[in-house]
């Protein structure tokens, strides 16, 4: 069966909601580079310190701070017989970088969920979080700069991982139990 799973997608396209879903059913952890730079702000650690006006801009973190925190995550015991990951990699560089990683443990990606959606449904949705979590990145300028990012740096990944033959695209405008059922059918092929 399928554990060493990654989720790809523009933001507000349900990836981490579906992440946390796979993390509880196949009993792997969910990481989540977003969620690893939100909670060091909030313990105000000095990554937090270095990352919150990235964040907060919309921008990406600089490469060699978010390949070493992965590095650091991917070799914790609970991500041993699996993991999912949501959030990284971001670009072709960290792409890359995770080949390296994964290569070194021996542990190739299983299957690349990618989780395809429109801009306009993408930023209603987000907008619609805004209210309802309060982010500072979910500010209509700062997610058009998100999700312009996605396009130029993020896309080309999707390609890389399409090329590679183990993208398995969803239809992410679906309800939540509609598009996890789709992705049990592809965890298990
Ligand atoms: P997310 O919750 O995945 O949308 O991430 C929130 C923010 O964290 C992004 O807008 C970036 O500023 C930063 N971030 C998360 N993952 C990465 C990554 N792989 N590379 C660079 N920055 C990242």
């Amino acid at each position: 069966m399928a554990t060493n799973v990654l989720v790809l997608g523009p933001q507000g396209s349900g990836k981490g909601t579906q992440a946390k879903r796979i993390s509880a059913a196949y009993g792997v952890p969910h990481v989540s580079t977003g969620d690893m730079f939100r909670a060091a702000i909030a313990d105000g650690t000095e990554l937090g310190r270095q990352v919150q006006p990235i964040l907060a801009s919309g921008e990406l973190v600089p490469d060699e701070l978010t390949v070493a925190l992965i590095r650091e995550r991917l070799s914790q015991p609970d991500a041993e017989e699996g993991f999912v990951l949501d959030g990284f990699p971001r670009n072709l560089v960290q792409a890359e970088e995770l080949d390296v990683m994964l290569e070194e443990i021996g542990r190739p990606l299983d299957c690349v969920l990618f989780f395809d959606l429109d801009d306009e449904t993408a930023t209603r949705r987000l907008l619609g979080r805004a209210a309802d979590e309060n982010r500072p990145d979910d500010a209509p300028e700062v997610i058009a700069r998100r999700l312009a990012i996605y396009h130029e740096q993020t896309e080309p990944v999707v390609e890389r991982y399409r090329e590679a033959g183990v993208l398995f695209a969803l239809r992410a405008g679906g309800s939540v139990d509609d598009v996890f059922a789709e992705i049990e059918s592809a965890l298990v092929a």
